[in-house]
């Protein structure tokens, strides 16, 4: 037998015939539409088990009969006839509310993308993970607020977590995970967002219309406004802490507004190792579901000649204190991650609905961090009530400022 025929029956892929089963945790937003545009190009690789959206009932409906889904979920339950409505002679099963969400991870399926924004996606994410399927993990938050537990179950249930969010994909596609203990330190990058040269009081009366308008990556509203306070970054580097099996003080952070470096991993013997392309979601979605296979993406091809630049800087703490409270919580571990997200995730809704200021986003989550303090997390009813109180403490906030 050939080497590579060898290779080849051992891959999973091969073994399924090449075609996988897939479900999409949140496919009406900006990374669940970028999947099903990779789905429709190359049908003949995918069959779609189940689709679930929180309340596009109109925009669920088009995708479900577009892949030929066996079943599609709207999160809110109040819009259940709507969707039957509109799934009316297609065959396609309608369920709705919060815990045919969970029923529809549970579905079986090779492969789930998880890409629920926040820790709503939390229980359904964790349902895929606990049978063991092929996550793609674009729903940072969840690692983020439970990390060790949520990593627990990861290993107690074989499944595999094959990162979306670019830099996490830049650097599986790079790591030596055979040698881990041969990586001196992971770079992560950072586009520095639309407000990387204002001055930090020129911020003060920043509207959710400018910081959604991110400069290089079209994405949801939420992951747009932390990026623009840099928040995004410092979940990254938590989430990257969880991902890679290195210390966080090997995970840098380093700006380079082009975004087409998307990370780094630097070796021992002072290699550096980095995964380049154009600012298109499509290509680390596409690595993601073909993984350990690639398939083709239609994302813009790298012209290095066009751009001739490419620039970096340090990171501005001072202006930018997400990222200090970020690796502050990564530091102190146990429920500080779980609070800085629940907080955040607050205080960036209050800000989206004009309620709250923009610098007074992360002003939240530092007095959620400092009044809540640190306690242990084992298990996921810990995770649960630290992220309730963490909501209720920073709603309280967020109403006292806007007042
Ligand atoms: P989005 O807001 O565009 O989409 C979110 C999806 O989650 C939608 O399908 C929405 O219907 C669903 N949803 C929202 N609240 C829900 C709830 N309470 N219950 C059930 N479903 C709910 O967000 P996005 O930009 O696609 O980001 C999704 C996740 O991927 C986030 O965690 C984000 O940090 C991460 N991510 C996104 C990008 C990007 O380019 N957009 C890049 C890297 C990582
Ligand atoms: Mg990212």
């Amino acid at each position: 037998m050939a080497v590579s025929d060898t290779v080849r029956k051992s891959s999973p892929i091969a073994e399924a015939d090449n075609v996988r089963t897939v479900t999409i945790l949140g496919s009406t937003g900006s990374v669940g539409t970028n999947t099903i545009d990779l789905i429709k190009r190359s049908p003949e690789r995918f069959s779609v088990e189940s689709l679930t959206g929180n309340s596009n009932v109109a925009l669920l409906a088009q995708q479900a009969v577009e892949v030929g889904a066996r079943h599609a979920v709207v999160a809110d339950e109040n819009l259940y006839g709507a969707l039957k409505d509109a799934l009316s002679g297609t065959g396609i099963e309608a369920a709705a509310g919060r815990d045919a969400l969970i029923a529809a991870a549970q579905r079986p399926s090779d492969w789930v993308m998880a890409s629920i924004v926040g820790a709503a996606g939390l229980a359904p994410t964790l349902e895929a993970v606990r049978r063991g399927a092929i996550v793609g993990l674009a729903n940072k938050e969840c690692l983020v607020s439970a990390g060790a537990v949520f990593s627990g179950e990861v290993s107690a249930a074989g499944a595999r977590l094959v990162p979306v969010d670019s830099e996490h994909s830049a650097i599986y596609q790079v790591f030596d995970f055979e040698r881990p203990e041969r990586i001196e330190r992971i770079v992560l990058t950072a586009s520095g967002g639309p407000f990387r040269k204002r001055s930090r009081d020129s911020l003060t009366k920043i509207t959710p219309e400018e910081a959604v308008a991110h400069p290089n990556w079209s994405m949801g509203a939420k992951i747009s406004v932390d990026s623009a306070t840099m928040m995004n970054k410092g979940l990254e580097l938590i989430e990257a802490y969880h991902l890679f099996p290195v210390p966080g003080d090997k995970i840098d952070i380093l700006v380079h507004p082009q975004s087409v470096i998307h990370s780094m991993v630097e070796y021992v013997d002072a290699s550096v190792l980095a995964q380049l392309g154009t600012p298109d979601m499509r290509t680390p979605i596409a690595y993601a579901l073909a993984w350990p296979d690639r398939m083709p993406a239609p994302s813009p091809r790298l012209k290095l000649e066009d751009i001739a630049t490419l620039t970096f800087e340090a990171p501005d703490p001072e202006r930018f204190p997400a990222l200090r409270l970020a690796r502050d919580a990564l530091n102190a571990g146990g429920s500080a991650p779980t609070v800085l997200n629940a907080a955040n995730e607050i205080a960036v809704f209050a800000f989206l609905q004009h309620k709250l200021g923009f610098l007074e986003i992360t002003r939240v989550v530092e007095e959620c961090i400092a009044t809540l303090g640190r306690q242990n997390l084992d298990s996921l009813d810990d995770v649960i009530a630290v992220d309730a109180d963490a909501r209720r403490h920073a709603q309280t906030l967020c109403d006292k400022i806007a007042l």
